[in-house]
């Protein structure tokens, strides 16, 4: 059943903004999609038109092929139909943006996936009041508070440098949390080179076009063992326990996500040394972002919808979720 506002519909395969004619984040081809951003569960390709920020657009071409796409720059204000439309950062990843809409005098924002932690590889979220806030909930139960990112790097830091016959294998997303922990690296003054499996290699050269400096780094393909003791390999959280670490020296196994506060979660990956770093506000990040917009009524994606539903309604705000198909923790 769609899930039905004055005049933007939620069906199970993406929201429906009827005024405009136009998806947001759609799972299946739509004539006319506006994207959030570049993770998968959220960009598909074959779209007729995708209206989308220009690291969207390349992130997109990267994964997809050439689009049929048209760029829209932060702030820059579109009419659409009937729908005023802009795009905002979200503080997520490279590009990633909140939807904002107005029609009628009524102003809805749509989050993408956003956090409120500084992150160096994009500009942080911007608050836009609202009357009606669609937001995700990855992360939306109390149990979760993400720690500060830079103490979670000194941990990595600390076990790398208490063994320099071993590397420290850091699973991270390719898109977004595999250069964000590079960047923070860098931030803390580790300059030295950083190995990446080549999943990663054109993700990180995108990165470098839109001008975030990665500094040193080296394709553990044309790297020896030896050369690789001591030092830092990023690779996707697929690759953790395959074959493919075997070349590596005799690797401490880590990795960067939001669910490593899980310890079972940890387990389930042989993870020895979990990094709590996630890309999605924890409980006080949704909680407090709800409070700062103070919109009439909250939808909520993603998951763990209850806690946060039930979050609002003790402070007088309605809410209810959404059953979007397809979004799945590809970016925690
Ligand atoms: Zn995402
Ligand atoms: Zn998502």
């Amino acid at each position: 059943m769609a899930r039905l506002g004055s005049w933007i519909e939620s069906h199970p395969e993406g929201i429906y903004v009827r005024p405009a004619d136009a998806w947001i984040d759609p799972s299946q081809p739509k004539p006319r999609a506006w994207v959030t951003h570049g993770h998968g569960d959220h960009a598909r390709g074959g779209h007729g038109a995708v209206l989308a920020t220009p690291e969207t657009l390349a992130i997109m071409e990267v994964r997809y092929g050439p689009q049929s796409g048209q760029p829209i720059a932060y702030d820059e204000s579109l009419r659409v139909g009937d729908v005023d439309v802009r795009f905002v950062p979200a503080g997520h990843v490279l590009g990633s943006s909140q939807i904002v809409m107005e029609h009628k005098g009524e102003r809805i924002v749509v989050s993408g996936d956003y956090k409120r932690r500084a992150d160096p590889t994009c500009l942080p979220f911007v608050p836009v009041p609202c009357d009606i806030f669609i937001t995700e909930a990855t992360f939306g139960l109390p149990v979760f508070r993400h720690p500060d990112a830079g103490s979670e790097i000194d941990r990595l830091l600390q076990r790398l440098h208490a063994d320099p016959s071993r590397c420290v294998l850091v699973g991270a997303y390719a898109l977004g949390k595999a250069q964000r922990i590079i960047c923070e690296l860098r931030e803390q003054g580790h300059e030295a080179p950083i190995y990446f499996h080549g999943a990663m290699e054109r993700l990180n050269l995108l990165y470098e076009s839109f001008g975030i400096r990665l500094g040193e780094l080296r394709h553990t393909g044309n790297a020896t063992k030896q050369e690789m003791a001591g030092h830092i390999v990023i690779c996707p959280p697929g690759a953790l326990n395959d074959r493919w670490s075997r070349r590596l020296p005799d690797p401490v196994t880590a990795m960067a996500s939001g669910w490593m506060r899980i310890r079972q979660r940890a387990r389930q990956r042989n993870v020895e040394l979990p990094l709590v770093i996630s890309d999605h506000a924890d409980w006080d990040e949704l909680t407090m972002t709800i409070r700062e917009l103070a919109p009439t009524e909250v939808w909520i994606t993603h998951g763990r919808e209850e806690a946060l539903k039930h979050w609002c309604m003790t402070h007088q705000i309605k809410a209810c979720e959404l059953n979007l198909v397809g979004y799945e923790d590809e970016d925690d």
